[in-house]
């Protein structure tokens, strides 16, 4: 990503920033049947810490600890802590992680890996993200959450490696999965800039896929509203993509604008159809991602069905994490064929196609 440097707020850094972004684009026509056009993944998986954050990350951390000795923080229980939490333990600068009280183990583990101070926050913790400023303000900390300013421009990098990957032409629809919006910003900031520059003449569409959980974009996208509405906690639920279903986008307003610039839409998926769509981004394409990321492919799929995306537009899907971090969660078939030592060829010869 540090090829794009002049566009960036900070000199290249030192450190584990280096190797955020710069993540493989390919052709994936074995997931075209299913999308419903001609597939291209964009691999966020591929970063440091296996999440597009990295890109973020990798510009606001640095260019906190370059304006002052406070501690670095953020609020986050997933891949915005594992992530800032790397970046910080990369240039030697303590970090501290508010996670929810009722962390699963499993995620805690994920974060505690890079030894930041991990804060276990017992009450309103979507209430923390207010908090954060108020905390910056008061204390020796910056809080780093995914509306911060230096954290979008670096998303902004996405973009610009696909559109170099694509150019001299640019590709009908970019697919991403959105929560709080911060990831569309730094694509739509990207799109800009290019067309700023004369680089691009036609934007790709943005179209952002929601968890039908949690979908207060989706629903401002369909009642043609500039804001989302936040949503009240009946009208949230379970879902297996958790790092996406913010009730209260607080970058919504922006992503929606984004959308409805670039003649994208919003849509939202089920829980049924991640499951699905997961299996088919393995099974089908070879790539192990995030339910939040296989939203996707189900979104896109649903829009080819709709008419609003065709069979030969060029689509750039992009899982935004890996789904190596999601092992023993379930949902696998992990069935398989026990066979003697002595029996090997024989059996072997029944299993294989004739
Ligand atoms: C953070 C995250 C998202 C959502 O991005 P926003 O910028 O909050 O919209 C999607 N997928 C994964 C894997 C994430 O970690």
């Amino acid at each position: 990503m540090w090829r794009y440097e002049a566009l960036l707020p900070i000199d290249r850094p030192e450190g584990v920033s280096r190797a955020a972004g710069g993540t493989p684009l390919v052709r994936s026509p074995g997931l075209d049947e299913v999308a419903g056009a001609r597939v291209f993944v964009k691999d966020e998986g591929e970063s440091p810490t296996g999440a597009y954050k990295d890109r973020g990350s990798a510009v606001a951390v640095p260019h906190t600890i370059a304006t002052g000795d406070d501690v670095v923080g953020t609020v986050s229980y997933g891949n915005m802590a594992i992530s800032t939490a790397a970046h910080a333990t990369s240039l030697d600068r303590e970090c501290v992680v508010f996670v929810p009280a009722d962390i699963p183990a499993g995620r805690l583990e994920h974060i505690a890996r890079y030894e930041p101070t991990v804060v276990q926050v017992d009450g309103d913790y979507g209430e923390l993200y207010g908090d954060a400023l108020d905390l910056s303000e008061r204390l020796p900390i910056d809080v780093l959450v995914s509306d911060a300013p230096t954290r979008i421009s670096g998303y902004k990098t996405a973009l610009f490696e696909i559109c170099e990957s694509f150019a001299p032409e640019t590709p009908d629809v970019i697919a991403l999965p959105a929560s709080s919006g911060g990831f569309a910003s730094g694509v739509w900031l990207g799109i800009r800039d290019l067309e700023r520059a004369g680089l691009i003449d036609e934007s790709p569409r943005l179209c952002l896929v929601q968890t039908a959980a949690s979908d207060p974009l989706t629903r401002a996208f369909e009642a043609g509203a500039t804001d989302p509405t936040p949503l009240s906690p009946d009208e949230t639920g379970e879902t297996i993509a958790h790092s996406i279903g913010n009730p209260n986008p607080p970058s919504g307003a922006r992503a929606l604008a984004a959308v409805r610039d670039t003649d994208g839409a919003v849509v939202s998926v089920t829980d049924d159809e991640i499951r699905t769509a997961t299996r088919q981004f393995a099974v089908d394409g070879g790539f192990c991602v995030e339910p939040s990321s296989a939203t996707t492919l189900a979104g896109v799929s649903r829009l080819a069905d709709r008419g609003e995306i065709d069979a030969d537009e060029s689509v750039v899907l992009v899982p935004t994490g890996t789904g190596f971090k999601e092992s023993g969660a379930g949902g696998t078939d992990v069935s398989t064929e026990k066979v003697r030592r002595d029996d090997l060829a024989d059996r072997l010869a029944s299993m294989l196609p004739a």
